[in-house]
């Protein structure tokens, strides 16, 4: 039986430097191809791990061997005994939740950025020893993981074992010397680990997080999917993001995120960190079981195009903060405020009109995930405008069966029907809705998926009695000095600028705006707005005082030449969307935002 067996070790954490090797026994081929993966599940951008391997060797039972080096992320090894090692060192400095990170405070990888995978072994079981690093930097260190262990000290290091290559990559691993608080859901053992400096009640957040976990458990059905579930969380000044794993989640948060100690309130800040844990928590379902075949079946070597992200992270956008109302964590008027903001983001941007979801996801990996200055006016985000579609399908749903079928019934259903191994065709989901709409729904998805069009949102809310109104943006009304104007309409530029003093660059010029119609471009540095200095007070005391119509004086950088451009002002149309319980209507609000309502 060939085995795989991988060690790795915090070698020299002061050079960022993880010492990894890999040995293959009973390997019968004479020559072995090792590869990286380009890319890590989850995350849609090929990131060619392996330009991190700084120095690799090979040896089998008799010396080193010869290693060939075949393209960007695979090695040929010849060898003449059953056996053969490889060494190398990685280097480790993203701190990311999507590659690895090493200095003399902790270190954290995924299995992506430092397994090379001996092509041919990818059902082989593998076997991972993690070593404590030197005494010197890691005496206080443990490891935290939800690989399963097999033999592992006090601290956590020591031999752990992975069923296959997929399965070893899917377990990212912390080190160092942070803190643990466990607490069980629907009796599955479940950890939180802190890593970083903060001060907040570590107790507290595991209260709310076993309401999100047991929300979405009982969701899809008990038991849940896993026997253990872990949060690794990487607490900083101000970072962003979250990765989703069969049994764990990686998540990097700003301090301000978590909630101070004895405070009992859900502040805007800690909601969303909650909202975060809830959407990450809510892949292990949707995206990491079942998922589309052509991210099951990709060998993580080039891009996997599916259409299918809108379904993937826009529904599990559209279940995160709804678990937070359905738990009771947040009130109904709390989360139609944060829909709102949603639906204004959505339709704040003019790429909408350009892209479709379905297109959105198909070039994550060159669009969405490679974002430039013409972004907002060509690609429409699969998350947000995603979760608005999975939305407008959970209204749909609930329209065409007279409230009979709902998102949840669909999402079920799914996940009963789901194939682990291959995974979901292009066209699963939708056939799958109109089968239990018992009608066919395809001018719905064509519209809302493969479509250009807004979402006819407001008729969708009105069943379910909420009304979405349409207001303009409350800032620009107002006087900077703070003498309001009422009835005074704001206006629009279509500007998206950076004030960064004594410059202000613009960012973004919107398609078909008024800055854009003046000859403004993203990159140009603003100097001088209707003849003084172009700083953000002076540009909003500007609009204030101005109307549609009238004409500003531009005076701007483009690269280093000066420019003059007259800006005709646009009156601002209402795109800031507010969404109330209508009158009397409170009860169907309850029914759609209520667990026991969709059971
Ligand atoms: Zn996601």
């Amino acid at each position: 039986m060939p085995a795989l067996q991988y060690t790795i070790v915090a070698h020299n954490p002061s050079a960022h430097l993880f010492q990894v090797t890999c040995t293959v026994t009973d390997w019968q081929a004479d020559e072995i191809v090792f590869r990286l993966p380009n890319w890590i599940p989850g995350s849609y951008m090929i990131r060619e791990f392996a330009r991190h391997i700084v120095r690799i060797e090979a040896f089998d039972a008799e010396g080193e061997v010869a290693l060939e080096k075949l393209d960007k992320c695979r090695w040929r090894a010849k060898k003449s005994t059953a056996q053969l090692t490889l060494r190398y060192k990685v280097y480790a400095w993203d701190l990311s939740v999507r590659a690895a990170h090493l200095d003399d405070t902790h270190g954290y990888f995924n299995g992506t950025s430092v397994f090379l995978l001996p092509e041919g072994g990818e059902d082989v079981p593998c076997e991972l020893q993690i070593e404590a690093p030197p005494i010197s930097v890691g005496e206080a260190w443990q490891v935290a993981t939800s690989l399963e262990s097999v033999a592992v000290d006090e601290r956590g290091f020591g031999r752990y074992r992975a069923q296959n290559y997929e399965d070893l990559i899917d377990h990212p691993v912390e080190m160092g010397s942070f803190e643990r608080f466990e607490f069980t859901a629907c009796g599955v053992p479940h950890e939180l680990v802190l890593s970083g400096i903060y001060r907040t009640d570590g107790e507290r957040i595991c209260t709310d997080l076993q309401r999100i976990c047991e929300y979405h458990i009982q969701f899809f059905g008990e038991p849940a999917p896993f026997d253990r579930y872990v949060f690794l969380t990487m607490v900083v000044g101000d970072g962003y993001g979250g990765l989703e794993h069969r049994f764990s989640t990686s998540l990097l948060v700003s301090r301000d995120t978590l909630p101070a100690p004895g405070e009992s309130i859900i502040s805007d800040r800690y909601m969303e960190f909650l909202g975060l844990c809830s959407h990450e928590y809510f892949h292990a379902w949707n995206v990491k079981r079942m998922r589309p075949h052509r991210l099951a079946t990709s060998s993580l070597d080039v891009e996997a195009h599916t259409e299918l992200l809108w379904a993937f992270e826009g529904i599990t956008s559209y279940y995160d903060d709804l678990a937070l109302v359905r738990a009771g964590l947040i009130d109904k008027e709390r989360y139609l405020g944060v829909l709102g903001r949603t639906i204004t983001r959505v339709h704040q941007g003019p790429g909408r009109h350009v892209q479709s979801v379905a297109q959105s996801s198909f070039d994550a990996w060159t669009r969405f995930y490679k974002q430039d200055e013409n972004a907002p006016n060509a690609i429409v985000s699969y998350y947000a405008k995603g979760s608005l579609v999975a939305l407008a399908l959970d209204l749909k749903l609930r329209e065409v069966s007279e409230g009979t079928v709902t998102l949840d019934h669909l999402m079920r259903e799914l996940w009963r029907r789901r194939d682990e191994v291959n995974g979901m065709s292009e066209s699963a989901i939708e056939a799958l809705a109109s089968e239990l709409a018992g009608q066919d729904l395809t001018a719905f998805f064509q519209l809302a998926v493969h479509g250009t069009d807004d979402l006819p949102l407001a008729a969708l809310f009105d069943q379910v009695g909420v009304a979405l109104l349409w207001r303009h943006a409350k800032k620009a009304a107002v006087d900077i000095a703070g003498r309001a104007t009422p009835g005074k309409l704001p206006l629009a530029q279509g500007l998206r600028l950076r004030y960064s003093s004594p410059l202000t660059e613009v960012t973004h010029v919107l398609t078909d705006s008024a800055a854009q119609r003046a000859g403004v471009s993203a990159g140009d540095t603003l100097i001088a707005f209707d003849g003084v200095k172009a700083s953000e007070k002076n540009v909003a005391d500007c609009l204030a005082r101005r109307h549609a119509g009238d004409s500003i004086e531009l005076v701007l950088f483009r690269r280093d030449e000066l420019q003059y451009r007259t800006l005709v002002l646009k009156a601002a149309v209402a795109d800031h969307a507010s969404l109330e319980v209508a009158k009397g209507q409170i009860d169907r609000v309850d029914n759609w935002l209520s667990i026991a309502a969709s059971t």
